[in-house]
C-alpha cells in the first residue's frame, strides 16, 4: 500500500516534471540539477560558474532549502535572478515547487539555470524537476563510501565533482576505489576531481554538446 502511494506521488511529480521541462525548453533555458549533501559546496559551485559565464550567458538560479534565505541573498548580490524555495521540513525539491519558482523567473532573459537541490543524498534522486543535467558535488570529508550508501543518487546523475580534495594528505580517501565504484553504479557518469576551482566540467555540460569523458583537475 505504502509503495503505492510512493508510486503515484513520483508518477504526478515525473509528469509536472515534464511540463517544466516544456517550459524550460520554449524559452531555451538550459537547467542544471546541483545535488550533495549539506556543506559540499553547492552554492559556491554556482557562485563560481556564474562569474566564470559573466558577459557570455545569463544566469539564474533556483535555491532550495529547508528553511532561510542566507544562499539566495549570496547569489543576489551577485545581480543574478533568483528565487528562492524553503520547503519547510521537506528534505528534496519536487516539481510542482521548481513550477512555482519558474512561475516568477524572467525565463526569456535566462540561459542557463541552475536548481540548487536541498542538501540530501536520498529523495533529491527520485524527484525529476524538468532539468537538463543532473550534477552531484561529493567531499572528501564525507568518505569514499557514500556511493555503496547511496547508489541511487549516483545512478540518475551525469556527473559527479569530488570537492576539498585539499584535505586529501589528512583523510584516507582513496580515490582509485571511489572512482572504480561509481563508474559500476553508473557506466555513463563523468567525474572530476577538484578543490573548488573545476567549474569548467560544468561549463562544458552547458555547452549541450557531448557527454563527457573522465577529468582530471
Ligand atoms: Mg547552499
Ligand atoms: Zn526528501
Amino acid at each position: 500500500m505504502e509503495i503505492k502511494i510512493l508510486k503515484d506521488i513520483l508518477n504526478a511529480n515525473e509528469q509536472i516534471a515534464e511540463k517544466n521541462r516544456q517550459l524550460l525548453d520554449s524559452h531555451n533555458v538550459f537547467t542544471v540539477n546541483i545535488m550533495s549533501s549539506p556543506g559540499a559546496g553547492k552554492t559556491s559551485l554556482i557562485l563560481k560558474t556564474l562569474w566564470k559565464l559573466k558577459d557570455k550567458a545569463k544566469v539564474g538560479v533556483i535555491e532550495g532549502d529547508v528553511s532561510s534565505s542566507i544562499d539566495a541573498e549570496k547569489i543576489g548580490k551577485e545581480g543574478a535572478p533568483v528565487i528562492q524555495i524553503n520547503t519547510g521540513g521537506e528534505c528534496h525539491l519536487d516539481a510542482n515547487m521548481v513550477n512555482n519558482a519558474l512561475n516568477n523567473l524572467p525565463l526569456q532573459d535566462i540561459d542557463v539555470l541552475f536548481i540548487e537541490n536541498v542538501g540530501n543524498l536520498i529523495c533529491p534522486a527520485e524527484f525529476a524537476l524538468g532539468e537538463h543535467k543532473k550534477v552531484l558535488i561529493s567531499s572528501i570529508p564525507e568518505g569514499e563510501d557514500k556511493p555503496f550508501k547511496y547508489p541511487s543518487i549516483f545512478h540518475e546523475v551525469d556527473v559527479v565533482l569530488v570537492n576539498k580534495i585539499d584535505l586529501m594528505p589528512y583523510l584516507k580517501f582513496d580515490t582509485d576505489a571511489y572512482t572504480k565504484v561509481i563508474k559500476d553504479i553508473n557506466k555513463k557518469i563523468s567525474y572530476c576531481l577538484f578543490s573548488g576551482h573545476c567549474y569548467y566540467i560544468v561549463l562544458k555540460i552547458i555547452q549541450r554538446r557531448y557527454l563527457l569523458k573522465v577529468i582530471e583537475c
